[in-house]
């Protein structure tokens, strides 16, 4: 490791390639980027999601952490975090931490696992760190979209993590660059996602009389303009904070260690590294924290809105969100599915693992016996070999395999937790029919999936989704299956206990919990399409790169 003379910027031994290190050049607002890991093997990143090749379930949008603890191996604690929430992102992970007067920020594509070791982690002393995981949903999944992002102010720096997806992301671009021009440049942004212009916005804000303001003073002016979902954790060198959006679309927690304090996606991180849950960020409520203590202030008031989907799918089951635990919510979701869509079958099994909860409540409502009737291949989806053609149509034999002494012969419930475009249950019912099931009755623990998430779940475009234009019954016909029932609306939100009106079922109902602007500023590659609009866009402009 070797330090500037200066102290102000600090580069990894090159004797192990980094994989993505990233450090501010002293004095200004550029990086330092090493390149990443090039030519080492990593998997494909999917863990448990997509059972079948080329079909992609329901994506998360991000796991975030971060912890404000002197005396403790912040960014240790934060890789343990991010392994606690890697379900929510396996595109990127990345680790920012201050020792008080630096930030050193280390980030590559991968697996949490694959972009840190025992030097990188070592290589990050401090007591201050944000972390994040990051599925893509706003920018493409490239290196300089990986978080925490990192920008110079002119009290220092910050470094941010972003759970969530914001629907405003063309204004957003447009207040870059009206940012006050330094040394006759506008404001750069390196990066392409809605998260890289929130951190330049909160770099970039000045009082009426020019003078810069603080990060907390710029969040407080900045958060009431940025819409849609945002779980952030963001740090400058001397403070850690936190902030959800008004809606609370997306979870966010706070716990407490002996000798510090910690922010995390969800509470089941707050239980691996340690920390005793506290409370719930509020929706609108941004938190700070440093040797004075913790502080708290609104920039918004709360209308709770929170995401339906992470009690059916996307939160790990021992994670509580609004004081409801999740596996809870997924066992009485498989109950009320059993009285509303009873069968004669003799077998409940799963689609593991995120289909368990249910199936075991619906087998317990329903008096069927529960089975395992599929093994999971845990560790496929973590192959470094690309498939050939011939091993991609073994399809989802790669990741599930019958068991055929279980299933013979029997009538088989087969509980599911969601369907997006269908492929993967229309490939699970004929493997079971291949391995002898007399009958496969689909019951799934969700209403059909109809309309698009902008909050940071990638599902499938509207015409990819299965349930478009199809009635139940046709999609039970195209899955090959003797019958399918999905539960009610009112059945899966009654199974979270969670007011009606405090929760985003939008997927399912079409109801937005906010305005959205046109069609045409929202979407993934929104802001590379602003790249190549030309220069005439204001927005482009602000996102050119240097
Ligand atoms: S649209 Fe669906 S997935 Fe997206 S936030 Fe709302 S409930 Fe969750």
């Amino acid at each position: 490791m070797r330090r500037e003379p200066d102290g102000g910027t600090t580069y990894l031994s090159s004797a192990r390639r980094p994989g993505g290190v990233a450090a501010r050049i002293p004095n200004s607002d550029q990086w330092s980027i090493s390149p990443t890991l090039g030519g080492v093997p990593r998997g494909d990143g999917r863990l448990n999601h997509d059972l079948l090749p080329g079909e992609k379930g329901p994506q998360d949008a991000c796991g975030v952490f971060g912890v404000w603890a002197p005396g403790e191996e912040v960014a240790k604690l934060t890789y343990f975090g991010l392994y606690a929430l890697q379900h929510r992102g396996q595109e990127s992970a990345g680790i920012a931490v201050s020792n008080g007067s630096q930030i050193l920020v280390f980030k590559d594509m991968g697996l949490v696992s694959q972009v840190f070791d025992e030097t990188s982690l070592g290589s990050l002393q401090g007591h201050i760190a944000v972390g994040h995981a990051r599925y893509s949903t706003t920018g493409a999944s490239v290196w300089e979209n990986a978080q925490p992002t990192f920008r110079a102010t002119a009290h220092g720096s910050i470094a941010l993590g972003h759970n969530g997806n914001l629907v405003n992301t063309a204004q957003l671009a447009e207040m870059v660059a009206d940012l006050p021009k330094e040394n006759g440049r506008a404001t750069q942004v390196a990066a392409t996602n809605d998260t890289d212009l929130v951190t330049a916005l909160l770099a970039g804000q000045t009082d009426d009389d020019g003078k810069p303001l603080t990060i907390e003073e710029a969040a407080a002016k900045i958060l009431p303009e940025v819409m849609g979902a945002f779980s952030l954790v963001f740090m400058d060198e001397g403070t850690l904070y936190a902030a959800r959006d008004p809606q609370g679309i997306r979870p966010l927690v706070l716990g407490r260690l002996e000798r510090g304090w910690v922010v995390a996606s969800e509470s089941a991180a707050l239980d691996i590294c340690g920390a005793a849950y506290v409370r719930e960020v509020e929706p609108g409520e941004m938190l700070a924290i440093d040797e004075n203590g913790l502080r708290t202030s609104r920039f918004a008031e709360a209308k709770p809105k929170g995401c339906v989907f992470e009690y059916v799918y996307l939160a790990r089951p021992d994670t509580d969100i609004a004081g409801r635990n999740v596996y809870l919510s997924r066992v009485e979701m498989g109950r009320r599915l059993a009285k509303e869509a009873p069968v004669e079958a003799d077998l409940v099994i799963a689609t593991p693992e995120s289909g368990t909860p249910a199936a075991i409540g619906y087998a317990e409502a329903s008096g069927i016996p529960y089975g395992s009737g599929l093994v999971k291949n845990a560790y496929v989806g973590r192959t470094f070999i690309q498939p050939s053609q011939t091993i991609r149509q073994l399809g989802i034999r790669l990741k599930l395999n019958p068991l055929k002494e279980v299933i013979r012969g029997k009538r088989l419930v087969v509980v599911d937790d969601s369907i997006v475009r269908g492929n993967t249950q229309r490939a699970l019912v004929k493997m079971l029919r291949e391995a002898g099931a007399a009958e496969i009755h689909i019951r799934i623990s969700s209403p059909p999936v109809k309309w698009p998430c902008f909050f940071g779940i990638d599902f499938a475009t509207r015409a990819e989704l299965i349930a478009n234009g199809m009635t139940i019954e046709e999609i039970g016909t195209s899955l090959g299956a003797d019958s399918l029932s999905y539960i009610s609306i009112d059945g899966m939100i009654e199974s979270t206990t969670i007011p009606k009106a405090n929760l985003c079922r939008a997927c399912f109902d079409g109801e937005y919990p906010m305005e959205l602007p046109d069609p045409e500023l929202l979407g993934k590659q929104l802001l590379e399409t602003e790249l190549a609009a030309g220069p005439a866009n204001a927005a482009a402009e602000a996102l050119r790169r240097p």
